[in-house]
């Protein structure tokens, strides 16, 4: 990956570069960065960089051998360590080279992606994923092997924080005794979880949310997302890139109409219309439900923000704004709980496979029964 695929602030690419390009190359470096962040692009296009046979001055040139073998993750002397948990796609197996396949194309597809991502991707279901013993002991394995051809040997730990203990001290030692022109990068979404041993001994590298301008144009010319729609996704997202894409393959204004409506037909107690609305979410497929949901789940907290005086919180388009607005005034505080607690709930259901239709009447008439209630006070 090079510098210019990152949209990532150039003040931090410059700063990266200039180090390299003054000869100090921290043998252990920790990009830390929030969950959906650049952290773990950035250090992939760092290793490129380090190892380009042709660089110029803002970036690696992308067609020497050594970046091309870099950008397809299948350079020799780069080594990826990585949590995983077991999966049919890597018949069961325990061996993390068995999942090197999935997490290539993963950094191919999201290299900004989350834990959940990468879950969903390589299909570990309910299982957690973690850095296991055999991974460290893999990357210790690889360390005694010399470098076959480039100058610097990189060792990229994703997501060091889901070692246990077993595997976090393993690595401690590693780290603790330097090979030379052996390069270690961390990259971590809750760098607070490591062991303050661990974080002592790297260089830190402090990866910012990717900004709204940054993530609209990424948006727009990775995924050909339209203007409007990017700025909208990237709004929503809070530099979140994972989120923002997430956001972008959901029908935005149709999510809001229904949401909208369904609200609506709760506050009506009007049983018609909610089973026209549960036609319409039981038609939406598993995945999309789930995103319905989880938008919901938004505007409601944007309802609530609005109410209670951080309307500024709140990134939407007029016509949105002015309708949580007025749907934010009904609420009493008890009642946004209860809503979102009836929502998580639903979320829940719908991925433990549960009859969309079911979850979605039950849900409707709670909130029916909370609006009535509300109504009667007031
Ligand atoms: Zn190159």
């Amino acid at each position: 990956m090079k510098f210019s695929e990152v949209p990532a602030p150039e003040a931090l690419k410059k700063s990266l570069i200039q180090a390299i390009s003054t000869g100090y190359v921290a043998h252990a470096q920790l990009f830390a960065g929030s969950e959906g962040s650049t952290a773990l692009m950035l250090a992939l296009a760092y290793s490129q960089y380090l190892n380009c046979e042709n660089p110029s001055e803002t970036d690696s040139c992308d067609q020497c051998p050594s970046c091309i073998k870099a950008k397809k993750f299948v350079h020799p002397d780069f080594h990826y360590c990585f949590p995983f948990a077991k999966s049919k796609l890597a018949d069961e197996s325990e061996e993390p080279n068995a999942y090197l396949p999935l997490f290539r194309s993963f950094l191919e597809e999201m290299p900004f992606g989350t834990l959940q991502d990468w879950s969903q991707k390589a299909e570990f279901e309910n299982r957690a994923p973690i850095i296991n013993i055999k991974s460290v002991r893999e990357t210790m394995k690889d360390l005694q092997l010399k470098s076959y051809e480039a100058k610097y040997k990189i060792q990229i730990i994703w997501l060091p924080e889901t070692m246990r203990k077993e595997g976090a001290n393993a690595f401690l030692k590693m780290l603790e005794e330097p090979a030379p022109f052996t390069v270690f990068l961390l990259v971590s979404q809750q760098a607070e979880q490591l062991l303050p041993t661990i974080i002592s001994r790297t260089q830190r590298v402090t990866v910012p949310k990717t900004d709204r301008t940054a993530l609209s144009s990424f948006l727009q010319s990775r995924f050909q997302a339209g203007s409007a729609q990017a700025d909208l996704a990237a709004d929503l997202s809070e530099g979140n890139i994972s989120e923002a894409l997430l956001l972008l393959n959901e029908k935005e204004d149709d999510f809001h109409l229904l949401f909208m409506n369904w609200q609506r037909a709760c506050y009506n107690n009007n049983l018609n219309k909610l089973i026209q609305y549960m036609e319409e979410f039981q038609s939406l497929g598993r995945e999309v439900q789930k995103s319905f949901l989880r938008y919901s789940l938004t505007k409601v907290r944007n309802a609530m923000a609005i109410s209670q005086g951080a309307p500024e919180t709140v990134h939407l388009p007029p016509a949105e704004f002015a309708d949580l607005e007025k749907f934010g005034k009904i609420f009493t505080l008890d009642f946004i709980a209860a809503l979102l607690t009836e929502l998580e709930a639903a979320y829940i259901q719908i991925d433990r496979n549960a009859a969309a239709k079911m979850v979605f009447m039950d849900a409707s008439l709670r909130l029916a029964a909370g609006f009535a209630k509300i109504k009667a006070a007031g």
